[in-house]
């Protein structure tokens, strides 16, 4: 059973998410480096604690929600492997790259622990309402706990396969998303320099073989969709220069297995240049502004 649990890293997503688990009756001893991030998860129920070790030092499970992959090793490294019991279950939540959750897992099970790498899709909204989708990387007799210990903050639960294989799934769709996101983009504008209703075009698109996420459930064109950030000037949602994140660490993990990739290495580009020219905290389906020309509106 997991009856205690270390929560380190309590922003917008961790926030939501350790303050699931304390619903759920679990004790969380909660970390950050952030004053007003404790001040949070304390009145969501959870019990501050004083130092990284001083809250995994009693724990059933460690789980982490860092911003990247060198905060992950060092937290690791310096402040969770020696300090938790060798019986807490480890679970890393970030999105990070798929060599360092390897190293992680290895420096883990050189001192007898085990570890995860567990990132989410789903983000805020998901992290606060208890319904991310976690994808998986461990062993395949860990994963009974891993979705244990998961299971107040999530919807599904999947394993991608061995360590590594939970990030490496991340990136993969996420790169995915960013790709079909740009082409929903272009078609609408296209749509639209047509003289063809981009709202009568969802009607169209949404029951045709151009059918995907980024048409069905986030349109970039207000109207057909109501939940999507296009009804709300693009503002909330997943920021660009997150999506700029996750497609370089997609570029930087093809690079170095020699695959072939040149629609996300297309996608990092747009999403780097719309970044740059002062967009990074648009929700990515903003996208569609600077391709219609019209990034004032
Ligand atoms: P965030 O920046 O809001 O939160 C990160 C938190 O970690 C901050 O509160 C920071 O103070 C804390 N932190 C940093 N270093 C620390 C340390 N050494 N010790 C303790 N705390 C430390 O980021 P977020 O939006 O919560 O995202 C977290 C991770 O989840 C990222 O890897 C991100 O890519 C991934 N993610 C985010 C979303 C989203 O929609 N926001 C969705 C899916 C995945």
């Amino acid at each position: 059973a997991f009856e205690k649990i270390a929560f380190i890293g309590l922003g917008n997503m961790g926030g939501g998410m350790a303050a699931n688990q304390a619903k759920a009756g679990r004790e969380v001893r909660a970390f950050d480096l952030s004053d007003a991030a404790l001040a949070r998860a304390e009145a969501a129920g959870c019990r501050r604690a004083t130092s990284i070790a001083d809250a995994v030092s009693e724990a059933d499970a460690v789980i982490t929600m860092l911003p990247a992959g060198p905060h992950v090793l060092s937290v690791y490294a310096e402040q969770v492997l020696g300090h938790a019991p060798k019986s807490a279950l480890l679970l890393d939540c970030s999105t990070i790259d798929v060599e360092t959750a390897r190293t992680v897992a290895g420096l883990a099970s050189e001192q007898g622990y085990v570890f995860a790498d567990a990132p989410v899709s789903g983000g805020t909204a998901a992290a606060d309402a208890g319904t991310l989708a976690f994808m998986v990387g461990c062993d395949e007799a860990a994963f009974p706990g891993v979705e244990q210990a998961l299971e107040p903050m999530s919807r599904i639960t999947i394993r991608a396969g061995d360590h590594g294989a939970g990030q490496a799934a991340k990136i993969c769709n996420n790169m995915l998303l960013g790709v079909s996101m740009i082409g929903v983009c272009e078609a609408v504008a296209l749509a639209e320099r047509l003289g063809l209703d981009p709202e009568r075009f969802f009607e169209i698109a949404s029951k045709s073989s151009g059918q995907c996420w980024s048409v069905t459930s986030y349109y970039p064109w207000p109207g057909p969709v109501p939940a999507a950030p296009s009804n709300r000037g693009y503002a909330g949602g997943f920021a660009t220069a997150m999506m700029l994140k996750d497609l370089k660490l997609a570029q930087d993990a093809a690079a170095k297995a020699g695959a072939t990739t040149p629609m996300g290495a297309q996608a990092e580009a747009l999403y780097a240049l719309f970044d740059r020219l002062g967009h990074g905290g648009k929700d990515f389906s903003a996208m569609i502004q600077m391709l219609r020309g019209r990034l004032d509106e």
